[in-house]
């Protein structure tokens, strides 16, 4: 069983940022913990099978103090009796640099977490500040060496690229940063302008610049090159590990699997139907205090959604799809444009197919991408 815990306090709202979450100065811990397992306790499914991967994301998990941190990892642990030891099972906690001590990271280390997903985004401080975050550059290698020091050494770095070309960001530099410090797994992502984020009003009133798609692909290009040529794998189109160091919980999602979600603006998938929690942080606590499940919705895939997605997925990531999924008229232009490759009998995306993914998914179905 995959488990996913979305923790949804941050400090402030980066300036892109339209995720699910609670501002917070002071984050309200002990209820927030006692929120989740309640959550848990309230969900059917006895025996629950053992755990192969949990992850803590966010928000800013690692905003929540390490012993509130502990007691939710021991708890959902114990939860799942069948669960392998944790030298089997991967614990993902998603960490902002600047909640990096060498008192958290060992509190940490000792609760179970094996992995560490580091929001660094940029190494240069006038771009940090742009984006409304918290650290500055220095402040990334730091809490790189402090996780190690703690024996956390599978530590994964968040980085975006294709930013406004006013802020001019040096994005070879940014990558040179980033693989000094020898990450086991590297995250990219585009921006991507969402409506009511600061991000977007500033575009609004002319401040700043829409992200443009030549400045992306280069971007793009450029990292699968210089990642590429330090050992590191794409395995998904935004994804890239070293020594087959790849995120478990992630890539179970794109393979199809079920997966559970507790907490605010939580999904759950368990093969045919999916559901969701409401976002608010008080909406869900007060249903947990009220003792119903705190649901916004769900949806049950037909199984034609379910094939398109299962396609979306795997061109998603390096396994691909089938060659005979594949009509040969498509494939041969597909590849004859350099978009896609034949890897043991599996249609699989290039990095330039990667970029058109939305595009070769309605080429291969007629129906407009997904996700
Ligand atoms: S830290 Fe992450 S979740 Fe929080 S506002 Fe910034 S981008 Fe959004």
């Amino acid at each position: 069983m995959h488990l996913y815990v979305h923790v949804p306090f941050c400090v402030r709202r980066c300036s892109y940022c339209d995720f699910s979450i609670a501002v917070r100065k002071h984050v309200p811990a002990r209820e927030y913990v006692e929120c989740v397992l309640r959550e848990l306790s309230l969900l059917r499914a006895e025996p629950r099978p053992g755990l192969a991967t949990l992850y803590l994301g966010g928000g800013t998990p690692s905003l929540l103090p390490a012993d509130s941190i502990a007691t939710l990892v021991t708890s959902l642990l114990n939860a799942f009796p069948s669960t392998p030891s944790l030298d089997v099972i991967e614990v993902t906690l998603e960490a902002n640099p600047e909640d990096v001590t060498s008192e958290s990271a060992v509190a940490w280390r000792r609760a179970g977490v094996n992995r560490v997903s580091l929001g660094a985004q940029s190494f240069d401080d006038r771009v940090l500040q742009w984006m409304h975050r918290s650290h500055d550059g220095a402040r990334i290698g730091a809490a790189v060496r402090t996780l190690r020091d703690a024996g956390l050494d599978n530590v994964s770095l968040d980085l975006i690229f294709a930013l406004p070309p006013e802020l001019d960001r040096d994005w070879p530099r940014d990558l040179g940063h980033a693989l000094a410090l020898q990450p086991t797994h590297l995250s990219l992502y585009g921006l991507t302008v969402e409506p009511r984020t600061p991000l977007a009003r500033w575009i609004s009133r002319g401040t700043s610049t829409a992200p443009d798609d030549e400045r992306y692909a280069a971007e793009y290009l450029l990292a699968h090159e210089r990642l590429s040529a330090a050992g590191y794998e794409f395995y998904e189109v935004s994804n890239a590990a070293r020594d087959g160091l790849r995120s478990r919980h992630n890539s179970a999602y794109w393979s199809g699997h079920s997966y559970t979600g507790l907490g605010p603006a939580a999904h759950s998938y368990d093969g045919r139907a999916r559901r969701w929690n409401v976002a608010a942080w008080e909406k869900y606590a007060g249903a947990i205090r009220a003792g119903r499940a705190p649901l916004e919705s769900e949806e049950t895939l037909t199984p034609e959604q379910r094939e398109l997605e299962r396609l979306y997925l795997a061109l998603r990531t390096d396994a691909g799809v089938a060659r005979s999924a594949c009509p040969p008229g498509r494939l041969t232009a597909w590849v004859g444009q350099g978009w896609a490759e034949i890897r043991n009998g599996r249609l699989v995306c290039t990095p330039e197919g990667w970029l058109r993914l939305d595009a070769l998914v309605r080429d291969l179905t007629g129906v407009e991408a997904i996700g």
